[in-house]
């Protein structure tokens, strides 16, 4: 048996704002298995964008243990884990996040460029990944010149093209139309299959149902997986 991509257990998060500290992720326990697919599920101000930050390294939890890939993330200073963030996640986010003065292929290339790739292997990456996202024909255009449907697609061929062992998505069809919305989560599921374990936060059923397991939290606890 493979080793679990995520092991986390007792996670949780306090925010601190003034004199004023809140405790948002209350106990989180979860191992996501290599190659499964998991949805997030929770109503607004759960904690799931909480949880993806600290399941990504974009932020550290206040206590508990986070293993990341064998790594326990709780060992590594600030520089490191950017590290670890580049090499082992790819993030998919509601908002798209494409650099707007950037062509697509540009958007695509930078995480390859800020993990060193040579040029000639960075070409080829991104264009494979342009085309798994059915966008190898937009390579010159800017974000402002696609649809948010295919700005979607931009940031996951961004995404994929460092091979990551792990995709993060947050609400990545939350600001997308239904056909939009299908053309995603199939993309998604096909990148499933073909091996790469998904964590997806929604707070849509629908999109959660497509998931092999659902986890609901509420008020920073799980409730049901
Ligand atoms: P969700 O993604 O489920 O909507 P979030 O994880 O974004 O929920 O937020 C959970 C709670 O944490 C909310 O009450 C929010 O106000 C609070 N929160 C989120 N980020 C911060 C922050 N940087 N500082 C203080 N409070 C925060
Ligand atoms: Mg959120």
């Amino acid at each position: 048996m493979n080793k679990p991509i995520i092991e986390m257990r007792d996670i949780r998060k306090t925010y601190e704002t003034g004199a004023l500290k809140v405790e948002v992720l209350k106990g989180i326990s979860l191992t996501v298995e290599n190659g499964e697919f998991i949805s997030i599920i929770g109503a607004s101000g759960s904690g799931k964008s909480t949880l993806m930050n600290i399941m990504g390294c974009l932020d550290t939890c206040t206590s508990g243990e986070y293993i990341l890939d064998s790594k326990d993330i709780n060992s590594y200073s600030e520089k490191e884990l950017a590290t670890i963030r580049s090499e082992k996640i790819g993030f998919i986010f509601q908002k798209f996040n494409l650099l707007s003065k950037m062509s697509a292929y540009e958007n695509v290339e930078l995480p390859l460029l800020y993990k060193g790739i040579e040029k000639k292997e960075r070409k080829r990456r991104v264009l494979e990944s342009l085309e798994i996202v059915g966008l190898d024909d937009r390579q010159d255009h800017r974000p402002t010149e696609l649809s948010g449907g295919q700005q979607q697609r931009v940031a996951i061929a961004r995404a994929i093209a460092g091979k990551p062992p792990l995709i993060l998505a947050d609400e990545p069809t939350g600001n997308l139309d239904s056909k939009s919305t299908e053309d995603i989560m199939n993309i998604l599921l096909d990148l499933n299959k073909s091996g790469t374990p998904l964590v997806l936060i929604t707070h849509d059923n629908d999109i959660a149902k497509l998931a092999s397991r659902i986890i609901r939290i509420s008020d920073g606890q799980i409730i049901k997986d």
